[in-house]
């Protein structure tokens, strides 16, 4: 295993441009350690022209990529994967540094990372089009699927390597080229990536990675761009509506990954240890910042205080501290303004009469760091219901009724992710049928898998990730009418 210090000495903190190239200007901006505060690395600062510059070469190889036989792009995302694999230890380390989270937690984002390469270059050679009579007698349709073109990748800092490679893997398994912009706070993961790609075969310019303190004032340039086609946006709701305004211009492809309100429904006929088992790896998976984590805790009420006083003993087993740290369970939260945010939703709860279960004390000192917390007798008003927490917080509130589960559990602009556990297979399937959300986890307290289509309904954007779906949003659809 190498050294922090090798390891970051290693990682390419240029812009990645057909190879590694300086920003215009030489400016760079700092990356934090979340455990600690302190600077790792300081990383190129682009400009709108090197945004430019990334999709002049982008262009320049759209046709030869789009025109490389399929297996042989399935080919190079399998190197890929490979290549991602064999240097996992590197990938996880790199994660935790720049983004806090444990090193296991680091270590299963580079395995699903890196199956979103696995499962595209499988997919790559599996692109159909069809050819039938018309039903008129008056000819032959012919239906062909072309990628859609060069594409703009924008993504957040939580999942630095999988929110990338689950774009990055269909879209050049499409045979679309792709620029990446990914967030500020953990640059380097992706250009450690973009690195990888290369050694494996990618040709230059096919994946290029800005890195930038100005993500608006950088991207921009390019949604006016006409040669780009397409827009694929990972973050918080916010931003993704800014970005669809902004992509109407050239009417862009879109496709907006965004932000979440899970809620987790424990009914009185669940298994309640399983439930309890599923709501801690809803809940503290990734820190608690992810779009899927649990955000409100909604339990029947004849079971409501058994699964408190259960979910509060074993949310008590994680253990805060530095994700380097073979003992931590629990890392930092990315910045002092998440720490901040989530510290306030914990404060207006308790304002409000909730009662604290466990946690709810940033422990202060370097590094942004707060504990699991659990919180009871949350009145309607508390803000933590109703705002994406993003952070080890479980808020638990009660239900009597079905149909009040279920409203409550909608009561919500968001429409990512719901957790249902029960087991009635009527009412799993009733109430699955009744959540507005993209998915629902069925007595399980995680879901993302490469093999299925990930995605969000109502505010929480549209398109898919993974799955078969995955491929469609970089294809495009072309009827050839013959006689
Ligand atoms: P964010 O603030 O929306 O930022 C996401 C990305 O957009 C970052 O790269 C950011 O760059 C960039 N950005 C911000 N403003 C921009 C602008 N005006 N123009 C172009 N790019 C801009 O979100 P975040 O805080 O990084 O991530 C957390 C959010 O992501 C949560 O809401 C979470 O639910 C959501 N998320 C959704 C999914 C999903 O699949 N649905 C998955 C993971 C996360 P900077 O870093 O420079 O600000």
């Amino acid at each position: 295993m190498v050294s922090e210090t090798e390891l970051l000495d290693a990682i390419p903190t240029t812009l990645w441009i057909g190879g590694p190239v300086s920003a215009t200007g030489g400016a760079t901006f700092p990356v934090h350690n979340p455990a600690t505060g302190e600077v790792i690395a300081n990383v190129a600062d682009a400009t709108p022209e090197d945004a430019v510059r990334a999709l002049d070469a982008a262009a320049a190889v759209q046709a030869e990529w789009a025109a490389t036989p399929a297996r042989q792009r399935g080919e190079i995302l399998r190197a890929v994967f490979e290549a991602i694999t064999a240097r996992s230890e590197e990938f996880a380390l790199l994660m935790t540094l720049e983004m806090g989270k444990a090193l296991p937690e680091s270590r299963n984002e580079v395995k699903y990372g890196a199956e979103f390469f696995r499962w595209f270059s499988e997919e790559a050679v599996r692109i159909h089009g069809r050819y039938q009579s018309a039903p008129a007698g008056t000819g032959r349709i012919l239906v062909h699927k072309q990628p859609v073109g060069p594409c703009l990748a924008i993504t957040p800092w939580n999942f630095p390597l999988a929110m990338g490679t689950r774009k990055i893997g269909p879209a050049l398994a499409a045979g679309c080229t792709m620029i990446v912009k990914p967030a500020s706070a953990t640059p380097l993961t992706m250009l450690l990536l973009a690195q990888l790609c290369s050694e494996a075969g990618l040709p230059d310019g096919v994946l290029s990675v800005i890195t930038t303190s100005r993500s608006g004032a950088v991207t921009g340039p390019l949604l006016n761009d006409p040669r780009l086609r397409k827009l694929t946006f990972t973050g918080s709701t916010p931003v993704g509506k800014k970005l669809v305004e902004a992509s109407a211009h050239g009417l862009l492809r879109t496709s907006m990954e965004l932000g979440g309100n899970a809620p987790f429904v424990v009914f009185e006929d669940a298994d309640i240890d399983a439930a309890v088992q599923g709501a801690v790896l809803a809940k503290l998976r990734n820190g608690g910042e992810a779009c899927t984590a649990a955000n409100r805790f909604h339990v029947q009420n004849s079971v409501r205080q058994e699964f408190t006083e259960k979910l509060v003993a074993a949310m008590a087993e994680y253990t805060l501290g530095p994700g380097t740290d073979p003992a931590t369970t629990l890392g930092p939260l990315i910045n002092e303004s998440q720490l901040d945010i989530v510290g306030d939703l914990v404060e207006d709860a308790v304002a409000a009469g909730a009662k604290i279960e466990l946690g709810g004390k940033a422990p202060g000192g370097a590094g942004w760091f707060y504990p699991a917390t659990v919180l009871s007798d949350i009145p309607d008003t508390a803000r933590i219901l109703r705002e994406e927490v993003f952070g080890p917080v479980a808020p638990i509130v009660g239900f009597d009724t079905e149909e009040e589960g279920l409203a409550a559990a909608n009561n919500t602009e968001y429409g990512l992710v719901a957790y249902v556990f029960t087991q009635d297979l009527a009412r799993a399937l009733r109430v699955a049928e009744g959540l507005e959300t993209g998915m629902v986890g069925v007595n399980r307290g995680v879901i993302s898998d490469p093999a299925a289509p990930f995605g969000g309904v109502k505010e929480s954007g549209f398109g898919r990730e993974g799955g078969f779906e995955g491929i469609e949003e970089y294809l495009d659809t072309k009827y050839i009418a013959l006689p």
